[in-house]
């Protein structure tokens, strides 16, 4: 084996590797106060705190995502009633490199009136989490038969809040519903009623993922191999248009010690046919001396 093909094997089977580590979608479920802060507290009879509410219906959220969806690791800021300093919340969020966030709460106004889902997040600016806020905000509204007040961000609420701004990653902060109003309370506080709020943000986040986090190079995982087509070397770096016939993504890799120092591949196949189909086009446009860089283990 060349040199230069066993650089190519080690850089595609260091990438092959890093598609296997980050393959597990992160879900930061940050299950709202807890401990001695017990957030919204109960209004009617035999019904139950703010954080006690929030715990049931993560739980039951999380339940959902491990049952139905292997590819996302979830981690809860608390399963149990303690109390988590918001800092010590975002920081799990930010330290675990997690790709989505969660905030589960409960409302509550003083106008008893007043009912309803809410979904907060920081900046309307940021299209990703108006993406996800909306689709959860979306099976409220149509499967969960709930009624919702909206999505909505700082500069509609006039303020901040911390777990939605000082996280790195898309988040939300859902309120589930107001305890203040005594029917949306007792909803509140039934099994059912957690259950279908549960579903929902689960629904909601399922279809978020699928459309815009796709899986992570899982054919890395399954073969340990990568095929790709080079259609060029060069000991100078060549200008993009040389390849704009091809109206494909070449990839440009560089290496320093080689007289060809810059390498041009187009391709991410998982088999040898496929890659040498594509071979076979690029030869037909002009690169002719294409060839398909495989490893085997
Ligand atoms: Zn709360």
């Amino acid at each position: 084996m060349s040199k230069i093909l066993s650089l190519f094997l080690l850089l595609f089977l260091f990438i092959g590797f890093q598609g296997v580590a980050q393959q597990k979608i992160v879900l930061v479920i940050d299950v709202g106060h807890g401990g001695r802060d017990p957030g919204n507290l109960a209004v009617g009879k035999k019904m139950i705190n703010e954080k006690y509410l929030n715990l049931k219906i993560a739980k039951k959220f999380g339940a959902y995502v491990k049952k139905h969806l292997k590819n996302v690791k979830v981690i809860y800021t608390r399963k149990t009633d303690k109390y988590v300093s918001l800092e010590d919340r975002t920081d799990i969020a930010n330290d675990n490199n997690a790709d989505l966030f969660i905030s589960i709460h409960c409302n509550s106004n003083p106008d008893t009136a007043i009912y309803g889902t809410r979904i907060h997040i920081h900046s309307e600016k940021n299209k990703k989490a108006v993406r996800f806020a909306k689709s959860i905000d979306n099976q409220f509204t149509t499967r969960a038969a709930r009624k919702s007040i909206g999505v909505c961000d700082r500069r509609f609420r006039g303020y901040d809040l911390f777990v939605v701004k000082r996280t790195n990653m898309t988040a939300l902060l859902i309120e589930t519903g107001f305890m203040s109003n005594p029917a949306e309370e007792k909803y509140l506080n039934t099994t059912y009623g957690q259950d279908i709020i549960a579903s929902a943000i689960f629904r909601g986040f399922r279809e978020y993922i699928k459309k815009n986090l796709p899986k992570k190079k899982t054919r890395t995982k399954k073969t340990g191999l990568i095929y790709k087509v080079q259609i060029s070397a060069s000991p100078v770096k060549l200008s993009k248009s040389k390849f704009k016939h091809l109206k494909m993504k070449v990839d440009e890799s560089y290496y320093k010690q080689n007289k060809y120092k810059y390498k041009y591949t187009v391709g991410n196949a998982k088999s040898f046919g496929e890659a040498n189909k594509l071979r076979r086009k690029v030869a037909k446009k002009g690169f002719k001396d294409a060839f398909v860089i495989t490893e085997k283990k």
